[in-house]
């Protein structure tokens, strides 16, 4: 089987970041796991589907006809039934709706397959939170990429800034924290790292720190 090599943590680690430029850097594909999960709660926007409904929810995320192009500044767009919706997918409410389906065990189960059909020759980069634990616990190498809280509501603050949404700081650490809990404490999949994984706090770190110290442990 193809090579793959995880990247998990908590949202706002750096994660996106280090795996993009990991398979950039490699050559290798690319699985963005969470961009799943929040297509599959914007389609049940769409579809006029509530996220408390598990088993309408399981059915969407069983059916979900989304894709994964390359734009033309190398950003990656995803679409659902052909309709771009990258930017609607990143809003605040993209990943709330994300961490809600995602705690629903069979919307994991739905994704689980899509998820594996990424590992493909020369190599795989899997961006997630439960990418060394669950869907890919043979990966040769694993990371788990986190940061303080504090530390990851402000990155997040000014990636909204830039984009022109109003937010305000104290709100985003209450939602980061928040998010946190949920993600650690539900049954299915909790956010916790692999045995197995390199563990890389990058409080206080920038991205070109935190890379070479990924770059350190690819050998493959
Ligand atoms: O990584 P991203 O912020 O796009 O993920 C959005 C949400 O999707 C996360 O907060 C998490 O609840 C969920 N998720 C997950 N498992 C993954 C990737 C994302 O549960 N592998």
């Amino acid at each position: 089987a193809a090579p793959v090599i995880t990247v998990d943590g908590p949202s706002g680690a750096g994660k996106g970041t280090v795996s993009h430029l990991l398979a950039a850097e490699l050559g290798w594909h690319f699985l963005d796991s969470g961009a799943l999960y929040r297509v599959t709660g914007q389609a049940c926007l769409i579809e006029g589907v509530s996220w408390e409904d598990e088993a309408r929810v399981a059915e969407i995320a069983r059916g979900l006809d989304v894709s994964f192009s390359a734009a033309e500044n190398g950003e990656v767009l995803v679409a659902y039934k052909g309709k771009d919706v990258s930017a609607a997918i990143r809003t605040e409410e993209g990943g709330r709706g994300a961490s809600t389906v995602a705690a629903i065990p069979a919307v994991r189960r739905a994704l689980l397959a899509r998820q594996r059909d990424f590992r493909r020759l020369p190599g795989l980069v899997a961006d997630g939170r439960d990418m060394g634990t669950v869907v890919f616990p043979d990966a040769p190498l694993k990371f788990f990429l986190t940061a303080s809280a504090a530390e990851r509501a402000e990155r997040r603050y000014k990636q909204l800034i830039l984009k022109g949404e109003s937010v305000s700081l104290p709100r985003l650490l209450e939602d980061i924290k928040e998010r946190d809990a949920r993600d650690s404490s539900r049954a299915v999949a909790p956010l916790v790292p692999a045995e197995d994984a390199v563990v890389i706090d990058s409080t206080g770190a920038d991205i070109e720190q935190v890379f070479a110290q990924v770059m350190k442990e690819v050998t493959l």
